[in-house]
């Protein structure tokens, strides 16, 4: 039997990148303080604040909520608004609906529920279909979700009335977004990240917040899993389609054989944020003459240049 590196008790989890194994309390522990971390290197959660926390019905967002719940019974008086955007998949999202109705409830909020019908009129699987009667240059159905949900989270939010938005982004995320855009040859991008509150926020935009972002994806599914928190694991049908699933092999692959890397990688981000300026990106934002969304390019924003094209 391993034994806890704490306490000696029986262990539940071995990690190795830390050489290092806990028993069900001692990790709770860690988990919790790489949460109250995050809320200091970053300034997450502030007293009077009204969050918005994005949730999918996954595991990352069950332990999420869980999180700005901690946070926010730390900093007194802060609401919590959890919101999902259902791109309609089929099979995929209405399940991942109910799980995140569950952990809400077992955690004491309501959840708003938006999505692309309402929002374009057109459910993502209606997207998809109409891309594929069209010919010529095809959109994967990430590069549709990705701006479409942004999209419809950021009018959710303002219609909730938030001045942040919680996102379930964990570390691998976070090392996988930097590897691929330095893959992509797009390093800048890594510099657009706005994490601290001295990056400022983009105009007609509300503080996109992190507090999952020192927590490896593999952990998260394990707090909510001993938190008792509902989540959905199906795969969405489209995830065969995008880069970062052969980014995330790439990862685990190497992770498995040399534990610690992607953390590592996290933290090369990180330092190299230090390193150049968090703030060498400024968005200039205007509004899309179509929606009125904000549109950090030409006229039109991303979303309606997208279902224009459909
Ligand atoms: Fe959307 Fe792609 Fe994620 Fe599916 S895998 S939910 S299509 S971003
Ligand atoms: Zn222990
Ligand atoms: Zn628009």
């Amino acid at each position: 039997m391993v034994s806890c590196f704490n306490c000696g008790k029986k262990a539940v989890v071995e990690l190795p990148y830390a050489s290092a194994s806990f028993c069900k309390n001692c990790f709770l522990e860690h988990f919790k303080r790489r949460i109250r971390k995050a809320n200091k290197e970053f300034g997450l959660v502030r007293r009077g604040d009204s969050i918005a926390v994005a949730v999918s019905g996954g595991k990352d967002s069950a332990a999420l909520l869980w999180s700005i719940k901690y946070l926010a019974q730390m900093a007194g008086n802060v609401e919590v608004k959890p919101v999902l955007v259902d791109e309609g998949i089929k099979g995929y999202r209405d399940k991942a609906v109910l799980a995140a109705r569950q952990a809400c409830k077992k955690l004491g909020f309501e959840l708003t529920v938006a999505s692309f019908k309402k929002s374009f009129g057109k459910t993502l699987d209606e997207i998809i279909a109409a891309r594929d009667r069209k010919s010529g240059r095809k959109e994967g159905a990430c590069s549709y979700c990705g701006v479409l949900r942004r999209a419809a989270l950021d009018q959710a939010v303002k219609e909730l009335g938030a001045n942040k938005v919680a996102l379930g982004h964990n570390a691998d995320d976070l090392a996988q977004t930097f590897l691929m855009n330095l893959l992509r040859g797009e390093v800048v991008r890594n510099s657009r990240l706005r994490l601290t509150e001295d990056d400022g926020v983009a105009e007609g935009f509300v503080r996109r917040i992190r507090p999952l972002i020192f927590v490896p994806e593999r952990e998260c599914a394990l707090f909510s899993t001993l938190q008792g928190l509902s989540f959905h694991l199906g795969a969405c049908p489209y995830s065969g389609e995008a880069f970062r699933g052969t980014v995330k092999d790439f990862l685990n692959d190497a992770e498995a054989k040399h534990p610690g890397i992607k953390l590592n990688l996290l933290n090369s981000f990180l330092a190299l944020r230090k390193a150049v300026g968090e703030t060498t990106y400024k968005r200039k934002e205007k509004p899309c003459e179509e929606c009125g969304r904000p549109s950090s390019g030409g006229r039109v924003c991303k979303a309606c240049e997208l279902l224009r094209r459909l």
